[in-house]
C-alpha cells in the first residue's frame, strides 16, 4: 500500500487553496463541503470561486502566492497551471512538514485526494495511487450506482441509536446480529424513505419485541425485459427479498438477479392460463408477509400499469403490512424507444394513450370514437389476440385503413422483432407470419418514423451478458 487512507477532520480550519480558476474552484466545492475555511491566493479569482469562498467566511487574496500564505494552515492545496508556482508551494510545505496537495502532480503531493462517493455521514474514498486516476473515478461510478442516495439516513440512524442498542446488547456478537437485520429491513427501508423518524421506533420496536420481525412487501415494476432497464431500487429490493412471487412478463435474466437463496413462486399469468387466480395472489402477499418475510412481488414493465398493482396492495394496506411500490419502465416506453418510435411527436402526435387490448367478450367495450383523433398515438396493451377487432373497430369509427400501426414483439430483449404495416394491413400480415407474445401495438403518424429512427446497434450489448432465456 503507497498510501494510507485518513480522513481528515476540516470544520473550522484554514486551508490554503492557491489558483483562482476552474480547478481551483472544484477543490474549493469539496473543502467548503468538509466545513473548512478557505484561503483562495491568486492574482486573479473566478468570480463564482470569489463568491463560494465569501460563503464560507474564508479569505480572498488577489496576490501572487508567498510563503506567508502558509501561516495558520492545516492543509494546501496548489490548483494552478503555472509550474513554478506548483514547485514553489510544494517545497515550502515539505519543509513545514504540512501536507500539501498539487493537482494532477502526485510527485509533489505529500498527501492525494481521493475519488469520492458521498453519503454523509458515510463516505467512501477511492484511489490508485494517482497511478490510475480513470479507473478509480469508473469504480466511484460503479459505487454510486451501487449505493442508494439515502444512504447516509441509514449511518445517521444507527448513530441516533448506536448508545442505546450498545447498552441493550452487552453480547458483541448479539449485537452486530441485530444490527445486520436492522439495516436491512423495515426500518431501513424508512430510513432510504428519508422517514427516520419511523425508521427509529421501528428500530426500538425491534429492540422491545426480538420475536416479532415484521414481515414488509415490495410491489416492484421488472421493466419490459432487457434487464439493463431494472432501477436501482427494484435491484436492491430483488438481492434483499427472501420470496418471490413472479410472473411470465419476467424474463430469465431478471430473475436472475434475485438474491440466489430466495424461495421462487410462480404465479402464472399468461392470457387465460393463470397459475393463481388474482384473489390468491393477494391473499399469499399478506400470508407470507405476516410470516416476517420480506416479499416481492415482481411484476413485467411497471406494476400500475395494466399490472393489477392496485388490487395487490390493497389488502396488504388492509392489513396494515408495510409495503413499497417501485415504479418500472413500462412496455410502451421500452418497445417505442427500442423499436425508434417516439410516442410524441411535434410533427405527429400531442399526446399518447395507453388501451387495454384485452375486450370483454370480444366486445367493443372501448370508447372507439375518442381513439380516432390523428394527433394522437394509441399503444395497445395484451392486443394481439383482438387485433382483428380493433382494426376493424377504429377504422369503422373513421380512422384511416392507411394508419401506420406496428407490432413489437419482445421489446427490448435480444429477441425483439418489429413488424410494421398500416392499421388496414396489419391483422392480416400478422395471421401469416409467426408472431411471439408478449407483444405491443403501436398506432398513429409516429409509427413511420420507424425507418429514420431504429436502433441498428444489435441488442446483444446489453442482453447477451445475461443469459437471455425468452
Ligand atoms: N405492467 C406491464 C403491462 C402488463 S399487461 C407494463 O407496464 O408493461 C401485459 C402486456 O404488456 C402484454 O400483453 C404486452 O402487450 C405488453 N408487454 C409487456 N412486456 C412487453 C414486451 N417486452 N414487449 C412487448 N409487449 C410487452
Amino acid at each position: 500500500m503507497d498510501y494510507l487512507p485518513l480522513f481528515f477532520d476540516l470544520r473550522g480550519k484554514t486551508v490554503l487553496l492557491v489558483g483562482g480558476g476552474v480547478v481551483a474552484l472544484r477543490k474549493a466545492r469539496l473543502l467548503q463541503k468538509a466545513g473548512a475555511k478557505i484561503r483562495a491566493v491568486a492574482p486573479e479569482i473566478a468570480v463564482d470561486l470569489a463568491e463560494l469562498v465569501k460563503e464560507g467566511a474564508g479569505e480572498i487574496i488577489r496576490e501572487n502566492y508567498s510563503s506567508v500564505h502558509l501561516n495558520d494552515v492545516v492543509l494546501v492545496i496548489s490548483a494552478t497551471d503555472d509550474a513554478q508556482v506548483n514547485n514553489q508551494v510544494a517545497e515550502d510545505c515539505h519543509s513545514r512538514r504540512l501536507p500539501v496537495n498539487v493537482v494532477d502532480n502526485p510527485e509533489l503531493c505529500s498527501v492525494i485526494m481521493p475519488a469520492i462517493v458521498d453519503r454523509s455521514p458515510l463516505v467512501i474514498g477511492i484511489s490508485s495511487g494517482g497511478e490510475a486516476p480513470v479507473l478509480a473515478r469508473m469504480v466511484r461510478a460503479k459505487l454510486e450506482s451501487l449505493i442508494p442516495a439515502a444512504y447516509g439516513g441509514l449511518a445517521q440512524l444507527a448513530s441516533r441509536l448506536r448508545d442505546r442498542v450498545k447498552r441493550h446488547f452487552t453480547d458483541g456478537d448479539a449485537r452486530r446480529r441485530f444490527w445486520e437485520s436492522a439495516l436491512s429491513g423495515p426500518a431501513a427501508e424508512l430510513a432510504l424513505a428519508g422517514d427516520l423518524r419511523a425508521a427509529e421506533a421501528e428500530v426500538v420496536r425491534q429492540l422491545d419485541h426480538p420475536q416479532g420481525k415484521r414481515g414488509e412487501v415490495y410491489l416492484v415494476g421488472a421493466g419490459p425485459g432487457d434487464p439493463d432497464l431494472l432501477t436501482f431500487k427494484a435491484l436492491r429490493l430483488m438481492q434483499q427479498a427472501e420470496v418471490v412471487l413472479y410472473d411470465r412478463l419476467v424474463s430469465e435474466p431478471i430473475l436472475d438477479l434475485v438474491r440466489r437463496d430466495a424461495e421462487r413462486i410462480y404465479v402464472g399469468k399468461k392470457r387465460a392460463d393463470h397459475a393463481l387466480e388474482q384473489t390468491k395472489i393477494n391473499q399469499l402477499l399478506v400470508d407470507l408477509a405476516l410470516q416476517g418475510k420480506r416479499v416481492l412481488r415482481l411484476k413485467g414493465g411497471d406494476p400500475f400499469i395494466f399490472g393489477r398493482g392496485g388490487e395487490e396492495i390493497e389488502l396488504l394496506a388492509q392489513n396494515q403490512i408495510p409495503f413499497q411500490v417501485v415504479p418500472g419502465i413500462t412496455a410502451a416506453s421500452g418497445c417505442a424507444c427500442y423499436a425508434g418510435i417516439p410516442l410524441t411527436h411535434r410533427d405527429y402526435a400531442q399526446s399518447v394513450r395507453f388501451v387495454t387490448g384485452h375486450l370483454k367478450d370480444d366486445s367493443c367495450n372501448l370508447s372507439w370514437n375518442e381513439l380516432i383523433g390523428d394527433d394522437q398515438t394509441l399503444v395497445f396493451y395484451m392486443g394481439l389476440a383482438s387485433l382483428g377487432e380493433i382494426s376493424r373497430q377504429l377504422i369503422s369509427h373513421g380512422k384511416s385503413p392507411s394508419t401506420p400501426a406496428a407490432l413489437v414483439e419482445q421489446g427490448t430483449t435480444r429477441r425483439q422483432r418489429v413488424h410494421v404495416q398500416t392499421l388496414e394491413s396489419l391483422p392480416d400480415y400478422i395471421a401469416h407470419n409467426d408472431v411471439h407474445a408478449p407483444t405491443l401495438l403501436i398506432v398513429g403518424g409516429v409509427v413511420s418514423l420507424h425507418d429514420k429512427l431504429k436502433w441498428y446497434e444489435p441488442r446483444e450489448t446489453a442482453a447477451a451478458r445475461f443469459k437471455v432465456g425468452w
